[in-house]
């Protein structure tokens, strides 16, 4: 029996263990292919910008303008018409103007694509330089300023870059100097970034693996479920193979000692040794032992009715005469041992609705176990009360049972598990029995008890329960 335990306990450890590494490899997987629908979806997003950005015509000519406007604001402060000052500002009121346009035509074609609406874009200039022979003239350095000029949306956030550009652009106007036109040129260099920010991507993602993320919970909790149902059962199984391996120990033990007298009587009227013994006696000793066999028998058979297949022939009978009845000739079998019972019948002139032989066994049931499972001198209290219901209890100072196996005692053929039970005789009937009986009569029944100190049982009847 070690080993088996030994063996569920390594079968457990074993599925756990198993259960546990596939959880691992599984959430090891989702993460991956969380990271790649990641990294697939910004690459998409980006590639999507990307195209609009450079092959758009519109945002193409928006940025043609941007770009014409502000090389002739710069045109205009080298022939002295705008002031130092002026030209960020001058450079803001375009951006400004043809933002609308540029995030008209952009989310347009975004739309178009089916992208994500919740996605930002933005075309940042970080400077603007004038380039000139005497050196580089920085007009505007994002580095220095708090504001920027760009065109796009505004997010919080980093945002994530997609592309940069630096740029020459050449400008040639006619200079007016000192009264003269004379041509002259320019030379910008212009250095740009394009940034995206998809808020809450995170989601999206998710949301593409909803699915799959539901079915993989879904698998996981059915194969924890078939493990902890074949588990539970493998138990229960090895449990009833334990009580039947039990049961049949005990009742071989039982049989053999009356099988053996009889061998020995037999044998005796074989050889016909009746000057040795009288035939009479041989004879009862073979009756004796026939009557102990099915006695045992009937024990099992009898004693194995559930408590719908018993069906009851209930009597009005009187209380305090019954029970005092049940206790004398209970006492009589017991003549001779230590038995000191104590009763408390306060019944008065009741009556009870009962079977009286079927509750008759499963009192001395209770009774003949208070006596057997007892090492010293046996002191019982038996009482028997009246009120909405009938309460009978039965107190021992015997051996006692320990709290874990007080659950498993109605079942069939249980027997507590000690060495010192077990050279009690016994086939784990007596109180799966009596239960049977207590519920065909509608009632219940309890047992409390402290290991060494003694046990209590007790039972609940209907008074008077309608035929
Ligand atoms: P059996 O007496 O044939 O073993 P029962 O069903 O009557 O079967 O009892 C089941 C087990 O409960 C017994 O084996 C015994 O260990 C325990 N038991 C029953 N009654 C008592 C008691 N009064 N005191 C201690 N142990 C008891």
């Amino acid at each position: 029996m070690a080993e088996m335990k030994s063996k569920i306990a390594i079968l457990i450890l074993a599925s756990v263990t198993g259960l546990c590494a596939l959880s691992i490899v599984q959430a090891y997987l989702i993460n991956n292919t969380y990271e790649l629908r990641k990294d697939a979806f910004i690459e998409e997003t980006i590639e999507a910008v990307t195209v609009i950005d450079d092959h758009l015509t519109k945002i193409d000519s928006i940025r043609s303008e941007w770009r014409d406007t502000m090389l002739e604001i710069v045109a205009g402060h080298k022939q002295g018409h705008v002031t130092r000052d002026s030209i960020l500002y001058y450079f803001q009121l375009k951006t400004d103007s043809l933002n609308g346009d540029f995030i008209a035509a952009f989310q347009e074609e975004l739309t178009k694509g089916g992208f994500n609406p919740l996605m930002k874009f933005q075309k940042k200039v970080l400077t603007v330089i004038l380039v000139e022979e005497a050196g580089n003239d920085t007009l505007y350095s994002s580095t220095n300023n708090q504001e920027s000029y760009l065109l796009g949306q505004q997010f919080t956030g980093e945002g994530t870059k997609i592309s940069g550009s630096t740029s020459y652009s050449e400008y040639s106007f006619d200079n007016e100097i000192s009264g003269e036109s004379v041509p002259d040129m320019i030379k910008v260099n212009f250095e740009t970034e394009t940034l995206i920010n998809i808020e809450g991507w995170e989601r999206v993602v998710l949301e593409e693996m909803v699915g799959l993320l539901v079915l993989s919970i879904a698998i996981f909790l059915f194969v924890f479920g078939v493990l902890f149902y074949s588990i539970r059962n493998l138990i229960a199984q090895k449990k009833i193979a334990e009580v039947k391996t039990d049961f049949i120990n005990n009742i071989s033990h039982e049989f053999k000692t009356p099988l053996a007298t009889l061998t020995l009587a037999t044998g005796m009227l074989k050889t016909n040794s009746a000057k040795k013994q009288p035939l009479e006696e041989t004879v009862a000793i073979v009756e004796r032992q026939n009557k102990r066999l099915q006695k045992l028998l009937n024990q099992v058979l009898d004693n194995s009715m559930s408590h719908n297949e018993i069906v009851l022939d209930k009597r009005e009978v009187d209380a305090t005469d019954y029970f005092q009845t049940v206790l004398k000739d209970f006492m009589l079998s017991h003549k001779g041992e230590n038995v000191v019972l104590t009763q408390e019948l306060s019944l008065g002139e009741k009556s009870i609705l009962i079977d009286p032989f079927y509750l008759t066994t499963a009192l001395l049931n209770i009774l003949d176990n208070a006596v057997k499972y007892n090492t010293g001198e046996i002191a019982l209290n038996f009482s028997a009360s009246t009120k909405e219901r009938l309460q009978i209890t039965l107190q021992d100072n015997g051996i006692g049972i320990a709290s874990k196996e007080l659950k498993s005692l109605f079942e069939k053929f249980y027997r507590v598990g000690n060495k010192q039970v077990h050279e009690v005789k016994g086939l784990g009937l007596g109180l799966f029995y009596a239960e049977q009986i207590v519920k065909a009569h509608d009632g219940t029944i309890v047992i409390t008890s402290k290991v060494g100190e003694g046990t209590t049982v007790t039972m609940e009847l209907p008074i008077n329960h309608p035929i």
